[in-house]
């Protein structure tokens, strides 16, 4: 029988990552927002266009890149923040796996700006079908420019699943609020169809809480500092009357990544105990600090799952500090640790 495999063309084997790492708008917006992150920005705008759906560009005033990694920065598993498998266990940076560039230039049209410090003029670079068909020197500040055009333009069945522009707009919006939220000391604006929605001055935590819940969360939030056992858990917990019924406000960053948890969620809640009724959840913006090499954040191309090495253990850390929180605002009026 004759031999029938092949390797798929970059293209398409693009085209199928792709489908894990850019679901809809709010995963580019996630993606270059931890780029910019990682490019030790100190101010990024987000601009969005029909829920970014037509586009989503981020500015930032980070390091930029060369004209040689412009381009390579389309390639798969191109990064410049790991080396080795020891890098891999403990990663200090949002991105590590290379592929969400290459991903989103797969599905949509891209065009790059970019430029470092030790240049005076800036590179174009414009990719499409992971195709570069510009590459040009240009003016632009330092810092990168990448702009997102016609999300799913060649994949007809993938736009088709997006849905309407508020629910994608909200989508969006979820991720650009667990960002700016693990991230006070940067400066942040987002546009959407040319409105200015939100412009967020550089600050700590709380006036950073304050600015994108609103002014009536001020008096409600309970720091949270613990440090001990090489955790260190802080930030702020809602008091009881600030539960509430739907979910939305619940924040967990590990290493100032936003990870989805039940499991520390029941652990947050389980410290309330009876001071919040039983079909409300309790309003949170912790961050728990952990040793890199004692988790895993490989576990889904997204990074919003992580494992714990000792599941068990960071459960009733948290349990106790939170319920030590609430203790120390008089809160709880028992403070009972055996149970
Ligand atoms: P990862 O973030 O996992 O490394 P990406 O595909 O997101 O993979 O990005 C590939 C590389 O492109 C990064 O490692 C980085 O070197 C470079 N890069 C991407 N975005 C930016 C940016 N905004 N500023 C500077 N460099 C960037
Ligand atoms: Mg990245």
């Amino acid at each position: 029988m004759a031999d029938i495999i092949q390797l798929l063309p970059d293209s398409i084997a693009n085209q199928i990552a792709a489908g894990e790492v850019v679901q809809r708008p709010s995963s580019i917006v996630k993606e270059l927002l931890e780029n910019a992150i990682d490019a030790g920005a100190t101010e990024i705008q987000l601009i969005l266009k029909d829920a970014g759906k037509t586009l989503i560009q981020v500015v930032d005033n980070g390091k930029g890149m060369s004209e040689t990694d412009a381009r390579m920065c389309f390639e798969r598993h191109a990064t410049s923040k790991i080396r080795n498998t020891e890098d891999l266990f403990s990663i200090q940076t949002m991105g590590f796996r290379g592929e969400a560039l290459a991903s989103i230039a797969a599905v949509a049209k891209v065009d790059l700006i970019t430029r470092t410090a030790d240049k005076d003029i800036a590179i174009n670079v414009r990719v499409e079908g992971t195709k570069v068909t510009r590459q040009e020197a240009c003016q632009g500040p330092l810092g990168t420019s990448i702009s997102i055009k016609n999300l799913f333009y060649n994949v007809p069945a993938r736009r088709k699943f997006l849905k309407s522009d508020p629910t994608e707009y909200k989508h969006a919006l979820d991720e650009f609020n667990r960002i700016v939220l693990s991230y006070p000391e940067i400066k942040f604006t987002l546009y959407h169809n040319n409105n200015n929605i939100m412009s967020l001055s550089a600050g700590n935590l709380r006036q950073r809480i304050v600015s994108v819940l609103g002014k009536s969360i001020n008096d409600k939030l309970v720091p949270v500092e613990v440090d001990t056992d090489n955790l260190i858990l802080s930030g702020f917990i809602g008091k009881p009357e600030a539960s509430k019924k739907s979910r939305g406000d619940q924040y967990l960053f590990v290493n100032k990544r936003f990870i989805k948890s039940n499991y520390i969620n029941h652990a947050i809640k389980a410290a309330y105990e009876d001071l919040i009724a039983s079909d409300h959840t309790p309003v949170y913006f912790l961050f728990l600090e952990i040793d890199p090499t004692s988790i895993d954040v490989n576990v889904h191309p997204t990074k919003q799952e992580i494992k714990f090495e000792e599941e068990r253990l960071i459960y009733n850390y948290i349990k106790v500090a939170v319920r030590h929180a609430l203790g120390q605002y008089n809160i709880t009026p028992v403070l009972d640790f055996s149970r």
